[in-house]
């Protein structure tokens, strides 16, 4: 095995010592970089500064390797054959399972429904949960900032039943108004569903209070993870919801994973999703009976290499250590909510004014510069941002704008990454001959801290 800085972090994993907890050295992005194959390449002729992290991760060779070896060497179904290659599919693709309640501390594995992403975890909750239990002029309580994947389904669903939707509003800084959100409890909710961090503005939501506050008022709670699992330590037992889900893609491991985790008394009673293979247990012409859960809700071949991917890409982050992650981000936010107002007069940032209280995510505008022109340009120099609405588009509407643009990072971002995009987005500004004095500058700047 060759030492890449991928086993060097995992060897570095200090082992306490006669009960003593031994503090971590910061993760090294630069050092990381080796474990993800991609930034072997140049684009342009230079090293990628990728800042679309939010949008989908990078992968490291571990994953692949997984994914790799899965393909060449015990390619089978699951639960089919009995056979050695069989056998070792199903022990891997179980295996996951196993990973995935483990890294957000689900009490029991037969929790988590592998899935393909949050959208069709959201998606399997609102039609197998929520045509069961919503009817006639329910309410479900989401908020101003959901992706599009935890408003569109409930949207259908409350269109189907006759039902309510009402939001959380926010603050003008991104964070939620939670005296508002204290009323509209009031109107005894069947559902509340909220993401646990903003893709659109990095808001880290206070999310065991509103836990706690949904539950006293005779609600469910649905969190979408898909923004904080990647980057956070997640523990749903401490935040005690009733479904969380999230995406692979983000987390380091390949598209097409993902899990549901619910508590086992619901998912035993709810009824399936999609319907075929697997999730039965006996089926004749005119009557089934269903599979246990979670296979009961895993219609279909599944994507097998994907799956064992996640649980790869679970071990990675799980030895780098989800705290560190969750540091060094905090530390690059504030690398950035500090270097761009100050290199870059005139910009706009989104969001809340504290690294605290934000995931790594800043999401920014240069007036009069449309972002689909500041991603061009920056791609000139290996510079990827998002520019768009991200999917959420009631966002932007409720800030006011039909775009931004936004950086978002992960394991292999660094301050260097930062410094490029504050110095790409000068040149894109001169491009475009935009006024930068430093009056602009304060008063963005002022804008961006005192939305409240
Ligand atoms: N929720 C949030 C907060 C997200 O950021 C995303 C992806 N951008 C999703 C849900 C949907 O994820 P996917 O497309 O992987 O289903």
């Amino acid at each position: 095995m060759t030492l890449t800085a991928e086993n060097a972090a995992a060897r570095a994993t200090p082992e306490s010592t006669a009960g003593t907890a031994t503090v971590r050295p910061p993760l090294d992005p630069q050092a990381l970089r080796a474990d993800f194959p991609i930034f072997e390449r140049l684009i342009h002729g230079k090293r990628l500064a990728y800042l679309d992290s939010a949008s989908t991760s990078l992968k490291p060779r571990r994953v692949l390797d997984a994914m790799d070896g899965y393909n060449r060497r015990y390619t089978a179904n699951v639960h089919r054959g009995i056979y050695t290659t069989g056998e070792e599919a199903t022990a891997a693709y179980e295996e996951s399972r196993v990973k995935i309640a483990r890294f957000i501390n689900a009490p029991d594995p037969h929790e988590i429904v592998q899935v393909r992403n949050a959208t069709e975890a959201i998606n399997l909750v609102a039609y197998s949960w929520g045509r069961r239990n919503i009817g006639r002029a329910d309410t479900i309580v989401l908020t101003e900032l959901e992706h599009h994947a935890n408003l569109v389904p409930w949207q259908l669903l409350v269109q189907e039943k006759d039902a309510d939707l009402e939001f959380v509003p926010i603050h003008d800084d991104g964070r939620l108004n939670l005296q508002t959100y204290e009323v509209l409890l009031r109107t005894r909710p069947k559902l509340v569903a909220f993401t646990h961090v903003s893709n659109g503005l990095g808001t880290i939501n206070p999310v065991r209070e509103m836990v706690e506050m949904a539950h006293a008022a005779g609600a469910l709670v649905l969190v979408d993870g898909a923004q904080a699992v990647p980057h956070l330590p997640v523990d749903v037992r401490a935040i005690d919801a009733d479904f969380y889900v999230f995406s692979g893609h983000k987390v380091l491991g390949p598209t097409g994973s993902g899990a549901l985790w619910a508590r086992r008394e619901l998912l035993d009673a709810m009824p399936p999703f999609l319907a075929g293979g697997e999730m039965i247990r006996e089926v004749h012409l005119r009557r089934t009976t269903f599979n246990d859960v979670p296979w009961k809700f895993e219609a279909g071949t599944p994507d097998i290499a994907a799956a064992i991917g996640l649980g790869a890409a679970l071990d990675y982050l799980a030895d780098l250590g989800m705290d560190r992650l969750r540091e060094h981000e905090r530390e690059l936010v504030g690398y950035a909510l500090e270097v761009l107002p100050r290199e870059v007069p005139g910009i706009t940032i989104y969001g809340p004014a504290s690294a605290d209280d934000r995931g790594g995510v800043v999401t920014f505008n240069l007036p009069g510069v449309h972002p689909h022109d500041v991603a061009t340009l920056l791609d000139r120099d290996a510079i990827a941002v998002r520019a768009g609405h991200h999917c959420t588009q009631p966002l932007h509407e409720r800030l006011g704008e039909a775009a931004t643009a936004r950086a978002s990072f992960n394991v292999y971002s660094d301050r260097d990454d930062i410094d490029r995009l504050a110095k790409g987005l000068r040149s894109v500004q001169r491009v475009f001959d935009r006024p930068t004095s430093e009056s602009h500058a304060a008063t963005t700047q002022a804008s961006a801290n005192d939305l409240d």
